[in-house]
């Protein structure tokens, strides 16, 4: 887990400079992608890949078996009651979490850019329940349940009420979280939506809390730098779109954005009116 307010904790420092050449960059842009992985969501206290509660690092004693293997969609088949017990863990970790001001910030950026889109791996729903309207979540949400079975779905806003597995009040088959499993296919509708968005072209593209090791997280980036929009990243490590990217911000993701959003309401005559 990041994020430790230990005494011994370094300092971010931010470079104003490259905030204010940010905000400058945003304030003029028409539309805007935001490309956001567990990273955004490290600031609520939501372990990254890494380590959700030490899932996806050790071996669960109990069950002897990798997480990949515990999460994936053949155990889905199998053993629904496997997948429910390992993605209930990762509902109460988010149940106990909130959105920070870093998703906060991207829902707000609405107000003031016509075209925002926020196209997360995270399956927490965090964009979502801050605010932002145009989230594409790539991997589900574990909030958005469907039956195996028939066309049944529903959101729920946690899992206090389920009964695991839970079964489809219709049909009565298993019933799932909407999120892509370890070994199973991206879906298509929102990687559609997505594909749509892309070839619309965006002004200014952001990578933010994501290690970008899928070529789809890495392509739009590359595909900005192509075109010479500008592209940013803000992670705290470096990743292979560090060296690619026209601006990089070496800090943490709730840091950096309050201070882009600050020095964009700086910019703007309307900055009262852009919410807190
Ligand atoms: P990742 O764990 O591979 O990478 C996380 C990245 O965030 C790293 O590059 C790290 O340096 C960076 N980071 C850490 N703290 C940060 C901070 N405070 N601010 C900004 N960046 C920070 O995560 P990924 O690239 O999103 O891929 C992980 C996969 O696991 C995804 O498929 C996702 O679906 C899933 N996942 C989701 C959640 C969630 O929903 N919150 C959490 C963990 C994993
Ligand atoms: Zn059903």
């Amino acid at each position: 887990m990041t994020g430790g307010a230990g005494p011994t904790r370094r300092r971010d420092t931010l470079d104003r400079k490259l905030i204010d050449e940010i905000a400058r960059l945003l304030s003029q842009a028409k539309s805007a992608l935001f490309i956001t992985g567990a990273g955004i969501s490290a600031d609520s206290g939501l372990p990254t890949y890494r380590g959700i509660g030490g899932l996806y690092d050790r071996r669960n004693p109990e069950d002897g078996l990798p997480i990949e293997t515990l999460l994936s969609g053949e155990m889905m088949a199998r053993r629904p009651d496997v997948v429910w017990k390992y993605i209930h863990e990762v509902e109460l970790a988010c149940r106990s979490a909130v959105p920070n001001r870093g998703h906060e910030i991207l829902a707000l950026l609405e107000e003031h850019i016509a075209r925002v889109v926020v196209f997360t791996q995270n399956v927490d729903g965090f964009h979502r329940q801050a605010g932002s309207t145009n989230v594409i979540a790539i991997h589900g949400d574990i909030h958005d349940l469907r039956c195996t079975r028939c066309d049944w779905r529903q959101t729920v806003p946690d899992y206090a009420t389920l009964a695991f597995p839970p079964s489809c009040p219709r049909c009565r088959a298993v019933v799932r979280p909407d999120v892509v499993l370890f070994g199973e296919p991206l879906p298509e509708a929102p990687f559609q939506r997505f594909e749509a968005e892309i070839a619309r072209g965006f002004d200014i593209v952001f990578s933010i809390g994501t290690s970008a090791l899928f070529p789809y997280v890495a392509r739009p980036v590359l595909l900005a730098k192509s075109e010479r929009r500008p592209t940013v990243e803000i992670n705290p490590a470096t990743t292979d779109l560090s060296e690619v990217v026209d601006f990089r911000i070496a800090s943490g993701a709730r840091q950096a954005l309050r201070a882009i959003w600050i020095a964009l309401k700086g910019k703007n005559p309307r900055a009262t009116r852009l919410g807190r």
